[in-house]
């Protein structure tokens, strides 16, 4: 995998006078040469509005748009291109669901049932619907500092009548935990329980297949997977979204409007109102063909080992407190050093030329149930090295000296 380095122009640079050891790919991750030169070819080449035009450029960017449509729908094994809604990101396609398919479907009384491992955008949007409809929420609880969802009183949870939706993370982006989502799925399926599933932190770094998970949404962001930013997308199963209406109103999302009422087109324009992100779906496709061509399951591994391989060094630390699955864990490993403040980690790391982040990552929920405000995190991708996680302990080591552990 250290050969795929060459790829990224970006990760061969000085910051602050020493090698750059970017640890920050649950943020975001860097982006191959493959995206940026097939982002400016498009530009160069075939750039004009998609859907509009009936000349050549427009037809080329439509092709290409709707091609990068077809691609997703391969990439996650859908069965219909028309099942796959381009969107800003995880966050706007799950706000989506709440304001189409959550505001068509709940009322006063309904359960949304969510997991306390869940990042803000899988929190709020349904805070919101649950204000607006008069729903409740309730959740599925996090074991300890083991960072597994506690299993135990799932089908309790999801015997309730009133249980309309359940929504939960693939993986973590605090903990790294990898949830058995396909299991999940197949229980709220007996019970006629809607499932969400925000895949953020798992596109792109291991095989997504939403009919294996049985999912009946599924939502992801492109630059957390080599795509560039601002495009996502959200995956509906084709019989829900017939009956969902339009998220919002405007351009290309018409059949017809007349002065008092318009009517839509089906899935997915319909829920794609004015100029689409089509440029950076032209990205994202590169990026789901350079993915691919690695192999997802071959990323995935080298997500596990080298996490794994981190997990055990940092835990050799004196004075370290690791949070999430001992094993079994994505790319993403947060930890608190004693007496050292996660900002102040991430502040001196950032000196020494490794990008950390420090804070609560969206998950403040999840951070009061740990008892804590904050975790430094570490998080990997293909292109890092086991001789970068051997820099960021050489780092800390030196942080704790600095701060006296
Ligand atoms: N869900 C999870 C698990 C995430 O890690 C993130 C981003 O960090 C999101 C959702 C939100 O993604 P975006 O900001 O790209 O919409």
């Amino acid at each position: 995998m250290e050969s795929l380095r060459k790829d990224f122009p970006i990760l061969d640079q000085q910051v602050h006078g020493h090698p750059l050891v970017y640890l920050d790919n649950a943020a975001t991750s860097q982006k191959p040469r493959a995206v940026i030169e097939a982002l400016s070819r498009f530009y160069e080449n075939d750039n004009a509005n998609v859907h509009r035009g009936i000349h050549e450029l427009s037809r080329r960017a439509t092709e290409a748009f709707e091609g990068a449509r077809d691609r997703v729908a391969k990439f996650i094994n859908a069965r219909a291109s028309s099942e796959i809604i381009f969107t800003r990101g995880t966050t706007e396609g799950i706000n989506l669901v709440a304001n189409t398919w959550g505001v068509k479907n709940l009322k006063a009384g309904d359960t949304i049932v969510l997991t306390e491992m869940e990042h803000h955008s899988n929190i709020v949007p349904w805070q919101l619907l649950a204000a607006r409809c008069g729903a409740k929420l309730a959740y599925l609880p996090v074991t300890g500092d083991d960072g597994l969802l506690d299993l135990s009183g799932l089908d309790g949870l999801l015997h309730d009548q009133s249980v309309k939706l359940f929504a939960f993370t693939h993986v973590s982006n605090t903990l790294g935990t990898i949830n058995p989502v396909a299991e999940l799925c197949a229980k709220a399926r007996r019970r006629n329980i809607i499932t969400l599933v925000d895949a953020a932190q798992s596109a792109g770094h291991r095989p997504v297949d939403v009919q294996e998970i049985g999912c009946d949404f599924l939502a992801f962001s492109g630059h957390k997977m080599c795509g560039p930013s601002g495009i996502g997308v959200l995956y509906g199963r084709h019989e829900l979204l017939g009956d969902m209406p339009p998220f919002q109103g405007g351009g290309d999302m018409i059949a017809n409007v007349d002065f008092f009422a318009s009517t839509w087109k089906d899935a997915p324009h319909k829920f794609e109102a004015g100029t689409p992100n089509f440029a950076d779906a032209v990205g994202l496709h590169a990026a789901m063909d350079y993915l691919a061509a690695i192999g997802l399951d071959k990323i995935a591994r080298h997500d596990q080992e080298l996490s794994a391989y981190a997990y055990e060094r940092l835990s050799r630390l004196r004075g370290i407190r690791l949070f999430g699955p001992k094993k079994e864990r994505s790319g993403v490993v947060s930890f608190l050093l004693n007496n050292v403040h996660a900002h102040d980690v991430v502040t001196v790391a950032d000196q020494r030329g490794v990008a950390l982040r420090g804070g609560h990552h969206c998950n403040q929920p999840l951070m009061k149930k740990l008892g804590v405000e904050s975790t430094a995190r570490a998080s990997f991708y293909f292109y890092n090295t086991a001789g970068e996680v051997d820099r960021l302990i050489e780092v800390l080591t030196e942080i704790q000296k600095f701060f006296g552990e």
